[in-house]
């Protein structure tokens, strides 16, 4: 039998990947599982997440992608646990140039057939700048308003747009949502934070010049924070350059855990709790 000083004595990391208590509850909160990608072995892809203690994960759809929107049916039926958002994505808004109207018709006609958690992903994308800038503002306060109309959250998509992203929240009332894929400053969580918003860490937080975003990972409130895989895109370590899947959200919880210098499975179910609480449903 161990000594109750066994424990003590372990690093963070030993302490969150004990196996003690085997992770039940996580949840992928941005999944891309009706990618393309994924269609050639789709039910191994889910079997593995389920093996990796996966409660749920959430697919986002985009809402303009009638090909992506044909194969939320065998998604469903893959992972009936599985549940969707559906937006337009800002590298996707050149086409609605003057058209922001239409954008959002087609997302509401999406919402509905999908029974979505969330509007999104939707925001702003000035690194890539695939479509005009002015054009993706249009768009995302756009889908920000039907989000506040329909009462659900909204995932947000920004990068090198932090000042442009805050504006728009800012000046939407009511609305209630995630940064995806967070890997911004502390000032920028603190932005985030301040608007309500939740804080979503992915496979970058694993990455080992990631410092400062493990420095804010660390910083952030617990009842905030959620973990994602934004598969098949951005896998952890040590799966960089594969196609990622769900069941690797867990390296990105490990890794959150030992940050924060706490248990895996109960921060697990301590981020089903905020998945819940943020999109008004529960794995069980
Ligand atoms: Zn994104
Ligand atoms: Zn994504």
């Amino acid at each position: 039998m161990r000594s109750p000083d066994h424990q003590i004595t372990r690093s963070p990391d030993e302490i969150a990947r004990s196996r003690d208590h085997q992770i039940t509850r996580c949840i992928d909160s941005h999944c891309h599982l009706a990618d393309p990608a994924f269609a050639p072995d789709l039910t191994d892809v889910v079997a593995r997440a389920q093996t990796a203690g996966l409660a749920s994960a959430l697919c986002i759809l985009s809402a303009d992608e009638p090909a992506e929107l044909a194969r939320v049916e065998a998604v469903a039926r893959a992972w009936p646990a599985v549940r969707f958002a559906a937006g337009v994505h800002p590298h996707r808004a050149g086409p609605f140039a003057g058209r922001a109207t239409e954008a959002v018709e087609i997302v509401r006609r999406a919402s509905v057939a999908c029974s979505v958690l969330a509007v999104g992903e939707v925001g702003l994308d000035y690194h890539y700048d695939f479509a005009p800038r002015p054009v993706q503002r249009d768009l995302f306060e756009a889908q920000v308003a039907l989000a506040v109309d329909l009462g659900r959250p909204i995932i947000v998509h920004t990068r090198e747009a932090s000042e442009d992203t805050f504006a728009i929240l800012a000046r939407a009332s009511g609305v209630r949502g995630v940064m995806h894929c967070f890997s911004g400053t502390l000032d920028e969580a603190r932005q985030s934070l301040d608007l309500g918003f939740y804080l979503s860490f992915s496979g970058i937080l694993t990455f080992p010049k990631a410092g400062t975003l493990r420095e804010v990972a660390a910083y952030a409130p617990e009842d905030r924070l959620l973990v994602e895989t934004d598969a098949p895109f951005l896998a952890p370590v040590p799966y960089r350059g594969k196609r990622n899947e769900p069941a690797w959200v867990a390296r990105t919880l490990e890794t959150l855990a030992g940050t924060r210098q706490v248990g895996a499975a109960p921060l697990a179910d301590r981020l089903a709790r905020n998945f819940a609480e943020l999109f008004g449903w529960s794995a069980r």
